[in-house]
């Protein structure tokens, strides 16, 4: 058996630490936002090098009251790829403001820039790349293009948290505000929901941080409408556990990344039957953290049948665009308008990922698609 994704062996080496600090918890009796949610503000806001990081309740919480800071609603649009995780639309939507949907660049699969310029109007009130994967969207690209135009950016770096950007900053604090996920299956995983936003600016920080609890301020007085966004104690004392050991994780990851490349390359099969996706900066280490090491194959539902009959877990992140989704069907779009995305819906194929991946595992991953392509 090779998982896509095993828990259990990043909890044999750190769970002894995580309980007894989830025991503090539990005998402390402070359950949200507390000591262990300061803590995590001020570990990640250094890890980060931003001048503001607000622990919320998830990281689709993070984009929805980053959207709800921004001021936006009916009329307004954001710009979003119709290539992602769903949240990325949904809170478009949950804000009563319309999600205009552009294609992805077929290397990478991240918002196509070109795409980007000709879907921003006068109602263009915010755009949403997403650093999917682990890599960066095209962000001084973007960002050229954003503040042409006086319109904020807001990073999904849900898949993304501990990449750099080319310039050294990291990904999620180039744009205006950025979102991360801390869903247990991401690289930095709570034992259950939890999200982060981070900015550098003042007056948008303090919005999200009274946002968080109801847009209370102080106690009992409401000048905005929130929500109740809140960390709870248990996950941010489970992420104060964990955050020190995400650098050498996301290194892990990237090795076992270069392992997969070279090897497909060896058997063959790149050009072939499979394409790899581009790295944006091959050249810049931590540009891409590897969250998933996705790549694109000829025949990929019968190789991912292949593959689980050989006790090989595989995913498809995402086999429907948001474009083709049922609940955007109002909007009006056609699939014809998103070839890249459309492409990348059958082809996109993810393999096991994990920092305690064996390099055997890989090697045996690989074996099975090269028989796969050769019997
Ligand atoms: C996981 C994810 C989210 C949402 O995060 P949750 O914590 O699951 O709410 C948003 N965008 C992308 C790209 C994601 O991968």
């Amino acid at each position: 058996m090779i998982p896509l994704l095993d828990l259990h062996r990043q909890y044999t080496t750190i769970g002894a630490a995580i309980e007894e600090r989830l025991l503090n918890v539990a005998r402390s009796q402070r359950f949200v936002l507390g000591p262990e949610t300061d803590r995590l503000e001020q570990s990640l806001a250094e890890y980060l090098s931003v001048r503001h990081a607000i622990a919320v309740s998830s990281g689709t919480d993070a984009l929805l009251v980053s959207l709800m800071a921004l001021g936006i609603g009916p009329r307004d649009e954001v710009i979003v790829p119709t290539f992602s995780f769903f949240a990325t639309a949904g809170v478009v939507a949950r804000v009563h403001a319309k999600p205009v949907f552009v294609d992805v660049e077929p290397r990478t699969l991240t918002l196509d820039v070109a795409a980007t310029r000709k879907a921003i109007t006068p109602r263009t009130r915010a755009i949403i790349p997403v650093h999917l994967y682990g890599q960066g969207a095209a962000m001084d690209e973007l960002l050229t293009l954003a503040n042409e135009a006086g319109i904020p950016i807001i990073e999904d770096a849900a898949q993304a948290l501990g990449a750099y950007h080319r310039d050294g900053r990291r990904l999620g604090t180039i744009g205006h505000v950025g979102c991360y996920s801390f869903y247990p299956t991401k690289n930095l995983g709570a034992f259950g929901d939890a999200g982060l936003v981070v900015t550098n600016d003042d007056e948008i920080a303090h919005r999200i941080r009274i946002m968080r609890n109801h847009g209370m301020e102080p106690r009992y007085y409401h000048s905005v409408v929130g929500g109740n966004f809140r960390i709870d104690e248990f996950q941010a004392a489970v992420l104060n556990v964990k955050l020190a050991y995400l650098d050498q994780w996301n290194a892990a990851r990237r090795e076992h990344a270069t392992l997969y490349r070279r090897l497909f390359c060896d058997r063959g099969l790149v050009g072939q039957a499979m394409e790899l996706l581009d790295e944006r900066y091959p050249n810049i280490p931590y540009t891409h953290i590897y969250h998933q090491f996705v790549v694109l194959v000829r025949d990929r539902d019968r190789l991912r049948s292949w593959l689980g009959a050989r006790g090989i877990g595989t995913e498809v992140y995402y086999p429907v665009p948001f474009h083709r989704q049922e609940c955007f069907r109002w909007l009006g779009y056609c699939a014809e308008d998103f070839p890249i995305a459309e492409d990348a819906c059958a082809r996109v194929l993810a393999l096991p990922m994990f920092a305690e991946l064996h390099r055997e595992e890989i090697t045996a991953v690989v074996e099975a698609i090269t028989e796969f392509y050769t019997t």
